[in-house]
């Protein structure tokens, strides 16, 4: 029997070690040119980028995305008020990428900065019936309670090898809520399965078993 995959939700790197199955987050204007022909990605249209698009043509756009079936989630999208970019022009393009979400049934990668009440409210009126993976989780254990609450998967990075207040929040999450990734670090997805199966106190198989099963029911 093949051993159980390595789960790198989110990575901005192209990865061809067979133990690890990953998620390759594509910007807008990368293309799948360097991706091998199974790679499963994800993209959308950042809040850092919305102003690189025409808002009209983001429904065009969203339509050619979400036809080829390696894209297999809609993200990162999301809010993020460290933008210059005005908060109703970026609620309007994450609400227009929901919209798609919910009309390919397609699962969202989320990033929220600073905006996590606006972000609350609008799952609650957009919801698409698909899995909400935030990802880079690195809060309180109060908002993460509010996001399980919503329905959120919590995704993990590399701030969970460092950051104590973090692990202390990690070690409160079901297991059946959490994913782990690299995002745009230089650092190994085993790593954190490592670090996380420690703070959890079991062993690193469960740990990958029951990130599948979370794979497997979100994607
Ligand atoms: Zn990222």
């Amino acid at each position: 029997m093949a051993s159980i995959p390595y789960i790198d939700i989110h990575t901005h790197q192209v990865d061809s070690d067979p133990e690890i199955l990953s998620i390759f987050n594509m910007n807008i204007g990368e293309s799948k040119i360097e991706l091998n022909k199974d790679q499963a990605y994800s993209k959308g249209i950042h809040p850092w980028d919305i102003e690189k698009l025409e808002i009209d043509s983001i429904d065009n756009y969203l339509e050619v995305l979400t036809a080829d079936k390696n894209n297999i989630a809609i993200g990162e999208i999301g809010l993020d008020k460290l933008m210059d970019t005005d908060i109703s022009i970026q609620e309007k393009v994450f609400i227009a990428q929901l919209q798609m979400a919910k009309l390919k049934q397609k699962p969202v990668i989320i990033h929220c900065v600073k905006s996590q009440e606006e972000l609350l409210r609008i799952k609650q009126e957009n919801d698409t019936g698909t899995a909400w993976v935030f990802h880079g989780y690195n809060k309180s254990l109060q908002l993460a309670k509010d996001l399980l609450k919503f329905g959120f998967f919590l995704s993990f990075g590399e701030n969970l090898l460092r950051n104590e207040k973090l692990q202390s929040v990690f070690r409160e999450i079901p297991l059946e809520k959490i994913f782990l990734e690299t995002d745009d670090k230089q650092i190994d997805i085993r790593k954190i399965y490592q670090k996380a199966a420690e703070i959890k106190g079991i062993d690193i198989e469960v740990l990958k078993k029951q990130i599948l099963l979370n794979y497997l029911k979100c994607f």
